[in-house]
């Protein structure tokens, strides 16, 4: 009887993977994994010997699309199959990560049980890296071109998060990573929100155990100058506070404490 889990390794895997998470990797029938370190893969290989890598299905110059789509038949083969099928990403598996919610709405709509675990995304580590709680301000967070092609709207009294700034504009994958040369496209649409000496910070998590993360604070007016990998999340402090609204302070008979 083919069934289905999506679980996540966390950012570090030695250290976020879940008891739960090794649980149904040792005993799942098919382990298949989509990992972006060699720490990863050997954990979930020692878990699962005959665990399979899904990243073989990533071509050069491939639309990135195409290959989640394969990915989830790939998933949904090993179901159909009769196995207990357990599919690992890193980070959150949904997270910035598609396929891992496609593969479990199909495979429920073909009446296998399909569930997923959550785990440690890259945004949970960079709350505690940068030391700031969504709750404080707010937060935006958004993959970058979508963030750009859609004109999302910007508050500029809140936090906002852009993942993915180094594939920006492009839509198939670079086993280098993307070229940057469409960054200033970005940075355009920020300063109009934002002053151009605004700081800002790239971030990257520390994927193993007893590293430094990497925060790099500039200008927002350089950002298309900076190295920028296919693990920079950029963050965008607020640029001034909000203002509570005096009608509605009353309205609710107390001023709220304002931080
Ligand atoms: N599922 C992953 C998670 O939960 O964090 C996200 C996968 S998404 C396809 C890839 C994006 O996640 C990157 O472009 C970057 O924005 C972010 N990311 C991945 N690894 C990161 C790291 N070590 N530090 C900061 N951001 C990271």
């Amino acid at each position: 009887n083919g069934s289905l889990v999506v679980v996540g390794t966390g950012i570090r895997t030695t250290e976020h993977l879940t008891g739960n998470a090794i649980a149904w990797i040792k005993a799942s029938d098919k382990v298949l994994y989509v990992v972006a370190d060699l720490v990863a893969e050997r954990v979930i290989k020692e878990l699962s010997p005959s665990a399979e890598s899904l990243t073989v299905l990533y071509g050069e110059g491939k639309p990135r699309g195409e290959t989640y789509h394969a990915m989830v038949d790939r998933i949904l083969d090993s179901v159909r199959g009769g196995q207990r099928t357990c599919v690992v990403f890193y980070g959150h598996p949904g997270v910035f990560a598609y396929p891992g919610h496609l593969a479990i709405e199909r495979a429920r709509d073909e009446g296998y049980p399909a569930t997923m675990l959550p785990a440690i995304s890259a945004e949970d580590c960079l709350f505690a890296d940068l030391g700031i709680d969504p709750g404080h301000q707010g937060m935006q967070s958004y993959e970058a071109t979508h963030f750009v092609l859609h004109r999302k709207r910007i508050d500029p009294t809140t936090a906002l998060v852009l993942w993915q700034i180094g594939s920006f504009g492009d839509h198939t994958y670079r086993r280098e990573g993307a070229s940057h040369h469409k960054l200033p496209f970005l940075v355009a649409r920020l300063c109009e929100e934002y002053p151009a000496d605004h700081v800002v910070t790239i971030y990257e998590a520390a994927i193993y155990i007893g590293c430094a993360p990497r925060i790099e604070r500039l200008r927002l007016g350089k950002l298309a100058e900076a190295r920028v990998t296919p693990a920079s999340t950029l963050y965008i402090p607020p640029v001034r506070k909000s203002r509570i609204d005096p009608a509605t302070a009353a309205w609710l008979g107390s001023e709220p404490a304002d931080r």
